[in-house]
């Protein structure tokens, strides 16, 4: 069985089927879904979603960097109020690639999510994008004892990875990127143990070959698999076992 860290599922490119695409992921193989919030407007549909599929739809809670403005404590408190049944923070982070405008304020944001997370001993899902010196930044100041997470969509190179690891215990989050032409990211992944990786899809955005620039779904994580076994020349259950293991002791080890 897998484990997608990281889907959008309720996101409206699924209303017409949305049915079907967890049928399909579940013949696929994949048992649980991480649905990451956005901001306060992502949360009917998510909520929808966590009653329709129970068992297989977890949630966390958080306020996304590109939903931060001047009002952002309207986001933070709303964010809070759902705390109940959360398995992580997220997905939170510093997102300077889209625009600059309001850095100060995504920083102080996700210090507040960092603290959410060190108090209700949660992981947490992290957003990086042009951001990197400041994320670790971040990390340095705010670091607790148990501090862990995702970094999701990793982008960057093994030594930033290793330097995030520096402040707490962290999963390199693997999608849809691994699989196009030329991806940079092949030669990151081959140097990484797979004990510090986990399987994601970010969907429906960033789908695998060969559905790459169309609707991505949670069944396709098979594409990243088979990817990533040839990349590191082991075998797809290999790749499934430690993979979802990863996600398990990271996401659900309250459970037992
Ligand atoms: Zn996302």
């Amino acid at each position: 069985m897998m484990i997608d860290t990281h889907v959008h599922l309720y996101d409206q490119a699924y209303d017409q089927d949305r049915d079907q695409v967890v049928v399909r992921a579940q013949e696929a193989g994949v048992a649980r879904c991480i649905l990451p919030a956005i901001d306060k407007n992502s949360y009917p549909a998510m909520e929808a979603c966590l009653q329709a599929y129970p068992h297989f739809c977890y949630k966390a809670i958080g306020v996304h960097p590109g939903s931060i403005d001047k009002n952002y404590k309207t986001e933070l408190d709303f964010a809070f109020s759902k705390k109940k049944d959360a398995v992580a923070v997220g997905e939170i982070g510093l997102d300077f690639y889209r625009s600059q405008e309001f850095k100060k304020e995504q920083i102080t944001v996700l210090e507040e999510q960092l603290e959410w997370a060190k108090e209700w001993d949660l992981p947490v899902i992290i957003h990086s994008r042009s951001s990197f010196p400041e994320l670790l930044d971040t990390f340095k100041r705010c670091r607790f004892p148990n501090m862990r997470g995702i970094l999701h969509a990793w982008s960057a190179g093994v030594e930033v990875f290793q330097e995030a690891n520096k402040y707490g215990t962290f999963y390199m989050g693997i999608g849809g990127v691994l699989t196009f032409k030329n991806a940079r990211l092949a030669h990151v992944v081959e140097k990484t143990p797979l004990s510090d990786i986990v399987l994601e899809t970010d969907a429906p955005w960033l789908a695998p070959d060969p559905y790459r620039g169309k609707r991505n779904e949670s069944a396709y994580l098979v594409h990243i698999v088979k990817k990533m076994a040839a990349i590191k020349e082991i075998s797809l259950h290999e790749i499934v076992s430690v993979t979802t293991q990863n996600a398990l002791s990271l996401l659900f080890n309250k459970e037992t």
